[in-house]
């Protein structure tokens, strides 16, 4: 559709990053396009334009950025998802997959109540391995995972269609394939 191709076209493509073979999508063209991160930003929210999210969380780092943006539209706090080793309060952690080996990501404890509604937010979701450590996370602790939003999917990798068997419905506004 016409949004889609408008923010695909915002979206660089570097080949041979971080590795050759690789075709990395850099989304920080459309986050400096002041037209296309706001069309991004409106639209991802707009299934929850006037319903109550308690949380937006976002998974380091440039679900940083979107979820920022994200929470301040729909006047919801925001949650940081870090790497291991970066928040400073007492955390919770989940193992999750990379494409060779595994990581851990954190959250602070007290940073989502039991029963908070939240929508997790990141630019991109290919293998879905990342979404769905966040997912576990969130969900350990009590939280309803009410959807997970992404500016970018890469579908034949699977993440999208993985995260809606976990029960997650999932936002994505352009896909690569
Ligand atoms: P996944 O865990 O395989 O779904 O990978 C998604 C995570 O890796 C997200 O946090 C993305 O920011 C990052 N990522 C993977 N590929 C790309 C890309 O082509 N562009 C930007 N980020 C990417």
């Amino acid at each position: 559709d016409f949004l889609a191709a408008d923010l695909a076209a915002s979206i660089r493509t570097i080949a041979d990053y971080p590795k050759p073979g690789i075709l990395f999508r850099d989304i920080t063209t459309l986050l400096g396009d002041a037209r296309a991160f706001r069309r991004a930003v409106d639209e991802l929210v707009q299934p929850w334009a006037g319903s109550k999210v308690d949380k937006v969380a976002g998974i380091e780092a440039r679900g940083f950025i979107i979820g920022g943006a994200v929470a301040h539209q729909l006047s919801a706090g925001f949650v940081p998802i870090r790497k291991k080793g970066k928040l400073p309060h007492q955390t919770v952690r989940m193992a999750y997959a990379l494409e060779y080996g595994q990581d851990e990501m954190e959250m602070h404890v007290d940073a989502v109540a039991a029963g908070e509604r939240v929508i997790l937010v990141d630019d991109l979701i290919a293998t879905g391995g990342t979404a769905e450590g966040a997912v576990k996370l969130l969900r350990n602790i009590g939280a309803r995972v009410e959807a997970a939003c992404f500016i970018v999917d890469l579908p034949d990798l699977g993440g999208s269609d993985k995260l809606r068997a976990m029960d997650v419905p999932v936002r994505t506004l352009l896909s690569f394939a």
